[in-house]
């Protein structure tokens, strides 16, 4: 029998991530090239390594691995997920103008509000799970692109990442993903019609609450190109220690998931059924909206909920009484954490904007962690 060369699984790409790079000794892990500047055989030559901030050994088996999981050409590691999107937004000139979700991260509307604006690029944020809105705006004249987040954080709304794709490619407009909430390990917007796709690996990615760091995937050579130039020019990359904490992590990272998702949806349920809770919003439960577009990519529905409270008293009493979810910003680790959006994540909303979004102050958001659920029903349990 032919022996086929098959393209390994995801779980075995991410477990071997980095293994057996180093030639010259065999070590399993991938080493941590803490390393500024490689010396030049001769004039003229070079061993595919020069300068850190242009390419690192460990940086890149990190880059190479994400490459490889989102089915993309090429990626590059940042210093935060801010720093990707900060490199991402460089691909646009003055008078270009850009669609976004608009119940999104708070630190990506400040980029675009208080970095990107001044410089001509103008944002405009619609309800990216509305086809219509999403076909209004992208019929803007100036508009280049589309930045999606689904999720949308804190509403955890689904947009159509396929129509929206193909809408955006027939226009010549680019479609980015920031892919942070589901990852790879579910959902590949590359392969499902976007250009780029980012993340903070601050997140799941990562896991672990203990590296900050960005992604960008790019889905063309063209593309690569140009974020490859784009972050050696500007620099704010990853260093080697932290593409290492990085590649450790990504290494157990659809097993994570898959707890936290499990997880995740028996709480959401729990927290439905529950008096003290007026709504909840998590992908998972019946009847919500955007449940059968992910179903249909046979994705995982995440592992962040929002629920809301009965009064805006209730919310910073269950914030006092939670003890094994954690009182933090942030999400994706195996802890699991709640946050208060509207003075958190989302403080940089305006505030009239935050109401009309639903981002009032009786609503918390949870990331779901790996603990037993159990422990976790419990806590809310207490806490509410
Ligand atoms: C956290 C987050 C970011 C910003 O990433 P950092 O690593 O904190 O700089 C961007 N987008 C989303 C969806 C996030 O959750």
């Amino acid at each position: 029998m032919c022996a086929k060369s098959t393209t390994p699984h995801l779980e075995t790409l991410l477990a071997q991530a980095g293994c057996g790079r180093d030639a010259s000794t065999g070590a399993l892990a991938m080493p941590i090239y803490q390393v500024a500047t490689f010396q030049h055989p001769a004039l003229g030559q070079s061993t595919g390594f020069d300068y850190s901030r242009t390419s690192n050994p460990t940086r890149l088996a990190l880059e190479q691995t994400l490459a490889a999981a989102e089915g993309g050409v090429r990626s590059f590691a940042f210093a935060s997920g801010m720093a990707a999107l900060d490199c991402v937004v460089r691909l646009f000139r003055p008078g270009d103008e850009l669609v976004l979700t608009e119940d999104l991260y708070g630190g990506t509307y400040r980029l675009l509000e208080q970095i990107v604006r001044p410089l001509g690029i103008t944002a405009h944020y619609v309800d990216t799970s509305q086809p219509a809105q999403v076909a209004e705006a992208l019929a803007r004249p100036g508009v280049r692109a589309v930045l999606l987040e689904t999720p949308s954080n804190p509403l955890l709304k689904i947009a159509d990442i396929r129509a929206i794709a193909a809408q955006a490619r027939a226009r010549g407009q680019l479609t980015i993903v920031d892919n942070t909430f589901l990852t790879f390990a579910n959902l590949r917007p590359l392969a499902m019609g976007a250009d780029l796709a980012v993340y903070s690996a601050s997140k799941y990615l990562g896991g672990h609450n203990d590296v900050i760091a960005g992604v960008v995937v790019a889905g063309s050579p063209e593309l690569a190109d140009r974020l490859a130039f784009l972050q050696n020019a500007t620099g704010a990359i990853l260093g080697p220690q932290d593409s290492w904490l990085l590649l450790r992590g990504l290494k157990t990272l659809p097993l994570r998931l898959e707890r936290q998702q499990r997880n995740a949806q028996l709480l959401a349920e729990w927290l439905a059924r529950h008096p003290r809770v007026t709504a909840v919003h998590y992908p998972g439960l019946p009847g919500h909206p955007g449940g059968a577009l992910l179903a249909a990519e046979k994705s995982g529905c995440g592992a962040m909920i929002s629920f809301a409270v009965a009064s805006a008293a209730q919310a910073p009493e269950v914030l006092r009484r939670v003890r094994v979810f954690r009182f933090a910003e942030s999400l994706g680790g195996v802890e699991s954490l709640i946050t208060y959006p509207c003075q958190q994540t989302h403080a940089d909303i305006p505030a009239a904007l935050r109401a009309r979004l639903g981002i009032h102050d009786r609503l918390l958001r949870l990331s779901v962690g790996i603990e037993h659920i159990d422990d976790l029903r419990a806590d809310l349990e207490n806490a509410l």
